[in-house]
């Protein structure tokens, strides 16, 4: 479903990522777990193209692209990749302006020209699946961080995406409210939709989780399912970090 290539990312000349190879099966769910600075956010980025590597290859389904540091990547090529991914963010990052269902709608319109009527029902089936659509014509400062955050799932996912990028989606949430996000991506997991999640939650990666990459210093230190790397890693590296997590 996914493949990354010997993927090289620098901001600067400071390599950032270095010789990533990664394969994400169809209905997987992959937890990216590493320290601060390792480089999670910009793997993520780099696979909907938010950043461009200087080398490799990307394959998402039927896409495919390769990056050479001395060509620039069209558009048209950045709108094809980044069409078949959903990013979910840390912080929701919904639109202030726009209610609940607006924020859900206004991509399938403005973006995949879809008629407003039809927008509406897609948002509002979305709306279902993540409990909020009782929130429909809410603005999003009145919501809760969790409520903010099941909007946002909602709308990365309307373009049916082949895949969810979630960029520590419960970090910004007190426990209580991180539970109901869980909840949500667990019920996604199970309904089969591929997802890779950077994480420092454990209880998150460890529930919802097939596989785990353990990044650090921008390299892939260890991978393997989730139970093995959290109970038996083999590098002594990925066995310090897991320690930290709680
Ligand atoms: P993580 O998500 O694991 O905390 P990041 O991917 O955010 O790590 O960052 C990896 C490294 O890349 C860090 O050293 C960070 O400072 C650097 N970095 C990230 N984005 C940029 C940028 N836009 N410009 C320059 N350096 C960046
Ligand atoms: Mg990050």
């Amino acid at each position: 479903m996914i493949k990354l290539s010997s993927i090289e990312k620098q901001f600067d000349g400071n390599p950032v990522l270095k010789n990533i190879n990664l394969t994400i099966n169809e209905g997987s769910v992959t937890a990216l777990i590493g320290p601060s600075g390792s480089g999670k956010s910009t793997l993520l980025r780099c696979i909907n193209l938010l950043e461009i590597p200087q080398a490799g290859e990307l394959t998402i389904g039927n896409e495919h692209l390769s990056f050479s540091g001395s060509q620039r990547v069209s558009r048209k090529d950045i709108r094809r990749i980044c069409q078949q991914t959903g990013m979910v963010f840390q912080n929701f990052q919904l639109f202030p302006h726009l209610t609940v269902i607006e924020n859900i709608m206004e991509g399938l319109v403005t973006v995949h020209k879809q008629r407003p009527a039809q927008a509406r029902e897609r948002a509002e089936e979305l709306l279902k699946k993540v409990g909020m659509i009782h929130k429909r014509d809410a603005w999003p400062a009145t919501l809760s961080g969790g409520q903010q955050q099941r909007v946002a799932i909602a709308r990365a996912l309307a373009p049916s995406p082949k895949v969810l990028l979630c960029d520590e989606p419960t970090s910004a949430l007190d426990p209580e409210l991180s539970l109901e996000v869980v909840a949500v991506l667990k019920d996604l997991a199970k309904e089969g939709m591929t997802m890779l999640m950077a994480t420092h939650d454990l209880r998150l990666a460890a529930n919802i989780a097939n596989h785990v990459v353990f990044l650090e210093a921008g390299e892939i230190v260890e991978t393997g399912t989730s139970r093995d790397l959290f109970t038996r890693a083999e590098k002594p590296r990925t066995k310090a970090f897991i320690s930290t997590l709680t």
